[in-house]
């Protein structure tokens, strides 16, 4: 049992699929008792069936469950649950949500409220991060919204160049603009998508870069502002400005590149106060590497991380929310081997098109270095209501190459008969040659999906 200085005996996990199963996982590891909540369309989720006790907490709508927080305080009550664990998505990101935990005395395992807050709007953190010495990505993120002031702002920029919402997430609320005659009407479809989505209109402005990587730091403080830097996590490969395939650490970092981007990580937490696990997210080109946004809340590629740190980043979220120091110095963080992560979703692996319905055959590969964190089964129903995402394949070598080649067996082995995953294009993606050879950028997907043909 790992000692905590802030006892709670029970945490309820605040989601669905597979991060509430991995969560309950370490939770139950650390001698926690765990609460599920679940909706109408989730009764017969894995999630439910691992979890200590359940709490039916309404319809299977979104906003009528997972996002519903009266609901979810009154599971909190009806269980006597101490601590909260939002996982990511639904009110993971939300600071109503934990400031009514702050509110109710119970522990949200987390940053602040304040702190959520002020990183989910990414106008106000690139203003501190920029303040704080952080590079940002060239662009205006001011309060002023007049459309003469922005587009003023859009000219200097130049083009092409992304408008973004400022309160946007999970790829959502984005428009490239290529000239200065497009500008106008991208900001008015930004601005209309943005206030029915994320409930304020409010945009930013950034220079596109053109072939950039996206490289991510992820990032670890506790209580008494120690901030530890677990290196980077490559996130490159995306459709739709979602990652589909992640990796630590990244190829083509140097070490110096590497110390650079830790070192701003660690100024960006610092500048926001931050506590517990977070992700600071740059784009990197060969002239420099630029501040996007910081994630206040698990990633669902963080365990790519612990594969080549064997650092359990929920047990030390839990840790940390109890008030216990962290246990690690920056001296200390080593990290070993490389690491893949393939995020299968129920889609058709092409157009992406969602394949929700029953899984009629399920085999998981096995294996030294091969992890699976899914919450499908056989017989399983991937209800319509909620994020495709049904499990991932994480795999870990001595080397890259190792890793590659592992990797390339496991999804071989891999079965998941009845609905259309993305398996197909993760064994396609295993025999390019700029794949083996690390050589791509955030379009390189999209590039090739236009020219794949995937067999099944
Ligand atoms: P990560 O960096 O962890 O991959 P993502 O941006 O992919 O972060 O988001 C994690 C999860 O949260 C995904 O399941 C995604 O669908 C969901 N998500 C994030 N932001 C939003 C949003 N604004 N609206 C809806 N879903 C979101
Ligand atoms: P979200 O909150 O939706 O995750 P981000 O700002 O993190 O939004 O951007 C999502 C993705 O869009 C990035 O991972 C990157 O691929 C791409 N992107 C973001 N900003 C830029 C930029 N300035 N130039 C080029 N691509 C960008
Ligand atoms: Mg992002």
């Amino acid at each position: 049992m790992v000692s905590l200085a802030r006892r709670f005996d029970k945490v309820l996990i605040a989601n669905r699929g597979e991060i509430a199963c991995r969560i309950i996982r370490t939770a139950k590891g650390m001698g926690l008792r765990t609460v599920a909540v679940y909706s109408d369309a989730d009764r017969g989720a894995m999630h439910v069936a691992l979890a200590d006790e359940a709490v039916l907490i309404g319809p299977a709508p979104a906003k009528d469950s997972y996002l519903h927080i009266g609901a979810i305080l009154e599971a909190v009550q009806a269980t006597s649950a101490e601590a909260i664990h939002p996982g990511y998505g639904f009110l993971s990101e939300n600071a109503d949500f934990a400031q009514a935990c702050a509110d109710g005395g119970l522990v949200f395992i987390g940053p602040s409220a304040a702190t959520i807050r002020l990183m989910g709007f990414k106008s106000a953190a690139k203003a501190l991060m920029e303040s704080s010495g952080v590079p940002v990505v060239p662009g205006y993120h001011g309060e002023d919204q007049s459309i003469a002031t922005l587009q003023q702002a859009a000219d200097r920029i130049g083009y092409p160049l992304l408008v973004k919402a400022s309160a946007g997430g999970g790829g959502r609320g984005m428009r490239l603009v290529g000239a200065a005659d497009e500008f106008a009407e991208a900001v008015a479809a930004a601005k209309r998508e943005a206030a029915s989505s994320f409930g304020n209109d409010q945009i930013l402005i950034e220079k596109h870069i053109a072939k950039p990587r996206h490289i991510e730091v992820q990032v670890f403080a506790d209580n008494d502002a120690n901030v530890v830097s677990l290196f980077e996590r490559e996130c490159t490969l995306q459709r739709r400005h979602q990652k589909v395939v992640e990796e630590a650490l990244s190829i083509g970092t140097t070490a110096e590149r590497r110390a650079a981007m830790s070192a701003a990580a660690r100024s960006a937490a610092q500048a926001a106060g931050y506590v517990g696990a977070g992700t600071v997210e740059f784009i990197a080109d060969s002239s420099g590497f630029y501040f996007i946004e910081m994630n206040t809340r698990i990633q669902v590629e963080h365990p790519v991380t612990e594969m080549i740190t064997d650092i359990d980043l929920v047990l030390e979220q839990i840790r940390v929310a109890a008030g216990a120091e962290l246990l690690l110095e920056q001296k200390d963080v080593r990290f070993h081997g490389h690491a893949i992560e393939c995020r299968i979703n129920a889609e058709n692996p092409v157009s992406f098109r969602p394949s929700p319905g029953r899984i009629l055959h399920y085999h998981t590969p096995g294996g030294l270095g091969i992890r699976v964190d899914s919450a499908a089964y056989q017989g399983y129903e991937i209800p319509p209501y909620y994020d495709s995402l049904v499990g991932k394949l994480i795999v870990h070598g001595k080397t890259r190459t190792e890793c590659l080649m592992r990797l390339k067996r496991a999804l071989d082995e891999f079965v998941i008969d009845g609905i259309d995953t993305t398996l197909p294009l993760f064994r396609a993606l295993v025999r390019e040659q700029d794949i083996v050879d690390g050589d791509y950028h955030i379009h390189w997907l999209q590039d090739f999906l236009a020219r794949a043909v995937l067999e099944e």
